[in-house]
């Protein structure tokens, strides 16, 4: 009987094919799992690498893989990049023109892949398809829909067990991106994978450097982000209007392609944005968080939330866009004080048995924003895992700030607040705080109060972020009319008991600065803007986006090596066997001519 193949042979195979070196984190485990004939259920990163665990084996074991996967746009996607890497792919899509050669093909035992969706996939004549030819593999991506637990649940997931049992002999490969315990238990029950098949990969996402700050004024912290990096990048607002808005005055300061995405454009525009962002090296898609799911860019270099997201779990899920070709990426959270405000007072407003839940979640995310240590981990510990003390790629890490303690400032706040009688703003607090004598002041006889004119003007500066820091713990709320009133427990602030420090506000910076972390790809460098230039030329004859002909990876290495023959060009990471022959010699020659 012959070996079956082993690891060995699967990283010949991984160089051959795709280009790349070696495996990524625990893709080896799976894979060896997988060429074992052993069911796997992958718990891995968005970015990780889950595709390849199963395209890999896929041309390796003799017969078909059947993958499902819920989205056609993401199978589409998955297709085009399975193909440039010369693996034989199909789809069976309502959107397909090709059944007749796709059926043939499979029939014929010449398919590595066949995407289906679940709904199809539990149809009587699929499984009778199934029964017609050799079976590899089953792949179910996006697996945590199979489970109530997790946070997408799709009946029709419900139905690939029996489908999967009719071949039983068929090794399953299961693989999702979700965190949670119960989920991935529940997982391995519905899908009929043994507990020791579990593989769990690290949350860490090592190349997306996190920065967090306070927001002072957007359009211009957002130009800066975009001035530093000029690849593609996702800007997420809270509202319709902010996205419309923020849109106009981005592309109005950057000069850049930029398009706005949400709910209430005509689907056909959507669609359409949505396209050309996937196509494009720089464009910017200001969007509301409609945006995201079943897309698949590999190259897009910083996610910037304009207002906090909804929970740590969102604020990961969206950050996790960027970044998945494991170049350098950037994401940069900018917050309000109002945002928490306004997310304490919807919590007022839910199911009195929720409220606690949704208090916690907001409560880690404060935690997150307010943390003068290393952010990642904080975001890994509150997925389980016990990182280092100190990531060295996050801002806090890189640029750690000064502490300093405002617990006498936060009491003279919250007295004044209380003094003024709970109802007046930010300016009036702070107008009678540093002793300004207007006629509002005035009329209100507020120059008579012991608060007046307690704080010096050293302390001035951080009497904003010292409410800011008082909102965020929600010991100051916004009333109806935008004072603010006393919440919480300020007994101990007042009493002495518990303290409030907060880090160092840093100098404003003037102007756009170059500070935030160099763009990877080397600016200016003519052979990499001609090696660009032809990607691009390369990728619209072929009707692809750029990144599925090179990643800019493999672009950086052969602008540095500068290959001259084809064995050298197929050296460079990225470059397999398939994409060596389509594009090789013409990449050469832009090479030798430049
Ligand atoms: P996931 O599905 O886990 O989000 P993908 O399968 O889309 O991730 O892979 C993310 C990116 O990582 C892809 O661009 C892929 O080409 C790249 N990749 C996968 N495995 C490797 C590897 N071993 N070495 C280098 N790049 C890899
Ligand atoms: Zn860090």
């Amino acid at each position: 009987m012959p070996q079956p193949p082993n690891l060995d042979t699967a990283r010949a195979e991984l160089r051959r094919l795709f280009g790349f070196p070696d495996f990524r984190g625990r893709q080896a485990d799976v894979i060896e799992r997988v060429l074992a004939g052993q069911s796997t259920l992958a718990v891995m990163p968005t970015g990780a690498g889950k595709s390849l665990t199963y395209q890999l084996p896929a041309t390796m074991l003799g017969g078909t893989c059947v993958v499902i996967s819920p989205l056609i746009a993401l199978m589409h996607d998955q297709l085009r990049a399975a193909r440039a890497n010369g693996i034989r792919a199909a789809t069976l899509t309502s959107a397909d023109a090709d059944w007749r050669e796709t059926l043939d093909a499979f029939r014929s035992g010449s398919l590595d892949l066949l995407y289906v969706a679940p709904e199809r996939a539990s149809q009587p004549s699929f499984r009778e398809l199934l029964g017609s030819a050799r079976l590899a593999l089953f792949a179910v991506d996006e697996a945590h829909c199979v489970s109530e637990w997790g946070h997408d649940f799709r009946p029709d997931y419900r139905q690939l067990r029996p489908l999967m049992d009719a071949f039983a002999d068929v090794p399953r490969l299961a693989l999702t991106a979700t965190a949670d315990a119960h989920t991935r238990a529940d997982i391995l029950a519905q899908l009929g994978i043994p507990a020791d098949g579990l593989v769990v990969a690290g949350f860490d996402r090592p190349n997306i450097r996190y920065a967090i700050r306070a927001r002072d004024s957007l359009p211009r912290q957002l130009a800066r982000l975009c001035d530093d990096h000029p690849g593609p990048g996702i800007v997420y607002a809270p509202t319709r209007r902010k996205v419309e808005q923020l849109a106009e005055q981005l592309a109005e300061a950057t000069g850049r392609p930029v398009l706005p995405y949400h709910a209430g454009l005509p689907p056909e525009t959507r669609a359409a944005n949505q396209a050309a962002f996937v196509a494009s090296e720089d464009m910017v898609i200001v969007a509301t968080i409609a945006f995201g799911m079943g897309i698949d860019k590999p190259d897009v270099r910083f996610v910037a939330h304009a207002a906090t997201p909804k929970s740590i779990e969102a604020y990961y899920q969206e950050t996790g866009r960027a970044g998945r070709d494991g170049d350098p990426a950037v994401a940069l959270m900018l917050w309000g004080a109002g945002d928490f405000a306004q997310a304490r007072m919807r919590i007022a407003e839910v199911e009195p048995e929720r409220q606690q839940g949704e208090r916690q979640r907001l409560d880690s995310l404060a935690g997150l924003v307010e943390t003068p240590g290393c952010r990642r981990a904080v975001l890994l510990r509150h997925f389980g895992e016990s990182p280092p003390e100190n990531c060295g790629n996050c801002d806090n890490c890189l640029d750690p700030p000064a502490m300093i303690d405002v617990t006498q400032l936060s009491r003279k706040v919250l007295s004044a607040a209380y003094r003024t009688g709970q109802s007046f703003g930010f300016g009036h607090l702070q107008k009678v705080l540093t002793g300004v004598e207007d006629e509002r002041v005035r009329a209100k006889g507020h120059e008579q109060l012991s608060v007046f004119g307690i704080v010096s003007p050293e302390e001035a500066p951080l009497l904003q972020p010292v409410v800011r820091a008082l909102q965020v713990r929600g010991l100051l709320a916004q009333t109806e009319h935008g004072g603010l009133r006393l919440a919480g427990d300020v007994r101990e602030i007042l009493s002495g008991t518990a303290t409030v420090a907060i880090t160092k506000p840093p100098a404003r910076q003037r102007g756009r600065s170059r500070r935030n972390g160099a763009a990877p790809n080397p600016v200016g460098d003519p052979l990499f803007d001609a090696l660009r230039e032809l990607r691009r030329t390369l990728a619209s004859e072929a009707g692809v986006p750029p990144y599925v002909v090179f990643h800019d990876a493999a672009l950086r290495a052969m602008a540095a090596d500068r290959p001259a023959s084809l064995s050298e060009m197929s050296q460079i990471p990225g470059v397999g066997a398939k994409k060596l022959e389509a594009y090789g010699k013409a990449f050469l020659k832009a090479i030798a001519d430049n």
